[in-house]
């Protein structure tokens, strides 16, 4: 197949600037990034949630807050009137007095609901500071991280850009119909030219038929029907 020696070469090229954008993106700081930049985006989420919790249990506090003082003006008045009402009459000072113990029974409710909002907004509050530490913490790492995954990429361009230099320069001689076969079969595989071993497929093992191999040993550009892989017989 003419072209194909050209071709391998090129492969042998394009596979190296491959594995070291591969390495790159791999190395133990970009993992850490994409970790890291995942956990602030999750965390925006929750922090949104949590701020207007305690939100709400601010104004909870407040409506509470406001019922109980209603409830002891009322039972301040009531006391004003009761102190001028005729106490001989049993029946006013028994009104007086079921109302007195309803009020307090409200009051002590009241009470008891504000002591319970106020314990759980703390414990929000607590939650919510604790977690923008955090945050905080994570975005300093990031910052950090940042610079690093910058700093790697600086020191490996030079080796990015002279491996793509050298797989541009092997590519301009490869024939362009080659060439285009070839990136269209890169989509699915790393490596789009397989050796024919014995008669098989070198890419994924799969015997081929006796008219693919007459092809090849006629130069024809031959795939493998299995797998798709651009094949070549080696000389
Ligand atoms: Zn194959």
């Amino acid at each position: 197949m003419s072209g194909m020696n050209e071709l391998l070469s090129y492969q042998e090229a394009d596979v190296r600037f491959d594995k070291l954008e591969a390495a790159l993106r791999a190395s133990q700081n970009s993992k850490r990034l994409a970790k890291v930049r995942q956990f602030l985006e999750e965390q925006k989420g929750v922090l949104q949630k949590m701020t207007a919790s305690v939100e709400g249990r601010r104004q909870a506090i407040q409506a509470t807050s406001d019922r109980f003082d209603l409830y002891e003006k009322r039972y301040q008045e009531t006391m004003e009137k009761y102190q001028t009402a005729n106490k001989e009459d049993l029946e006013t000072v028994a009104k007086y007095s079921r109302y007195f113990d309803q009020l307090a029974a409200r009051i002590a409710s009241e009470r008891r609901e504000f002591a319970q909002f106020v314990n759980v907004l703390e414990k929000e509050e607590r939650q919510l500071a604790d977690m923008r530490i955090k945050i905080a913490k994570a975005r300093k790492e990031y910052d950090e991280l940042k610079v690093k995954v910058e700093e790697e990429r600086a020191a490996a361009k030079e080796e990015l850009e002279a491996a793509k230099a050298e797989a541009d320069r092997l590519a301009a001689a490869v024939p362009a119909n080659l060439l285009e076969e070839y990136r269209r079969v890169k989509r699915n595989h790393t490596m789009p030219v397989a050796e024919v071993q014995g008669s098989k497929c070198s890419g994924c093992n799969m015997e081929l038929p006796a008219v693919s191999m007459r092809k090849l040993k006629e130069q024809e550009l031959v795939e493998c029907d299995n797998c798709g892989r651009l094949l070549y017989l080696p000389q």
